[in-house]
């Protein structure tokens, strides 16, 4: 192997950089050649590279987004498109390539090695932590750093006010930014997808609180949450309607939750899984995602990583409800 693509792919998140600067080092490292791609799939289409050094890579460790931006390209999905994607990379010179993203740009990896024999080693980049074969995805920690400061900042308007807010965090249709941001910030009630708290026990739950003293509530809510079939202005008009103690607010966190600079966790996550992901290309491996697993580097075949989720932390959803006593 002597030239590696690396390109950001899917849904952006922090970290990405760190990532992008830690395949481009190693590769400087072991004296191969790097070439970044822009845009991900549809740069790799349309031929957009950046041949990168070393220096290609400076100040960017806590920069939030991805310098070589990311896209969602339909035109990849085409057997035609995956084919100029790979004449574009054969004249480019490109012998194995890093793909930074989640379970989508896997996919597509996946099957880009099996139509044309390219080696691919996976980065799982994504806030929402929903991959399979990692504890932890780039950008996770950061996300649940950046929800967990915002919500501090409502509880000071909410008890100000003794008010009751629901805080939607992102998630996809997991809840593990909800869970550890809800537990870091003191949340009164989390609702996620994997547990049914139920509307009763909501209502139950709020009203206890009310008459202990509380003088404010948070429920942090997943996005993805569908166990009280309602979502967060819905629930607002419910309680209101059927709990008329309170006056309930409802904050939407949204993009903010994928931006800003990463933490220092990130950071040393993308620049451990940029080294591995390198020299395991080196060492002749392919369609592997490179993860975290009891605090080691460990490898999974792409095929399960996508295939999989990371199970939800029960004994945190243990924690979360001894804490809101
Ligand atoms: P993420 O990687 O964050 O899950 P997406 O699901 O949007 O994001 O996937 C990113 C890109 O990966 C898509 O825009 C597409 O180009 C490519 N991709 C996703 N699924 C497939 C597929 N089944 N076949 C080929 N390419 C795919």
């Amino acid at each position: 192997i002597k030239k590696i693509a690396v390109f950001t792919s899917g849904g952006d998140s922090p970290g990405m950089n760190a990532a992008i600067r830690s395949v481009v080092r190693t590769c400087a490292f072991m004296k191969i050649e790097c070439v970044g791609i822009y845009r991900g799939y549809e740069g790799m289409i349309e031929g957009d590279f950046l041949p990168m050094n070393a220096r290609s890579v400076n100040n960017i460790i806590n920069k939030g987004g991805t310098i070589l931006k990311s896209a969602r390209c339909e035109e990849f999905k085409t057997r035609e498109g995956r084919q100029k994607a790979y004449d574009q990379l054969k004249s480019e010179g490109v012998d194995a390539m890093v793909v930074i993203g989640g379970d989508g740009s896997f996919t597509g990896a996946l099957l880009f090695n099996e139509e044309f024999g390219m080696p691919v080693i996976g980065i799982p980049g994504t806030i929402d932590n929903d991959i399979f074969g990692t504890r932890y995805t780039l950008g996770f920690d950061t996300a649940i750093n950046t929800a967990m400061e915002v919500i501090d900042k409502i509880r000071d308007t909410a008890s100000s006010h003794h008010r009751l807010f629901f805080v939607e965090v992102m998630g996809r249709d997991v809840g593990h930014i909800a869970l550890n941001a809800g537990v870091g910030a003191g949340a009164e009630e989390i609702l996620i997808p994997e547990e049914n708290l139920g509307l009763e026990r909501l209502l139950e739950s709020l009203k206890r609180s009310k008459l202990t003293g509380k003088s404010s509530s948070i429920v942090v809510v997943a996005e993805g949450d569908k166990t009280t079939g309602k979502n967060v202005f819905q629930l607002k008009e419910y309680v209101e309607e059927h709990l008329p103690i309170y006056d309930v607010r409802v904050c939407v966190l949204g993009h903010m939750q994928r931006g800003g600079a990463p933490t220092c966790f990130d950071r040393v996550l993308a620049s451990r899984m940029g080294v591995k992901a390198v020299e395991a290309l080196l060492e002749g491996k392919s369609n592997l995602m490179v993860g975290i697993l009891d605090d080691d580097i460990a490898f999974t075949p792409l095929s399960e990583a996508i295939k999989g989720k990371t199970k939800i932390d029960k004994e945190l959803i243990r924690v979360s409800d001894i804490m809101s006593t």
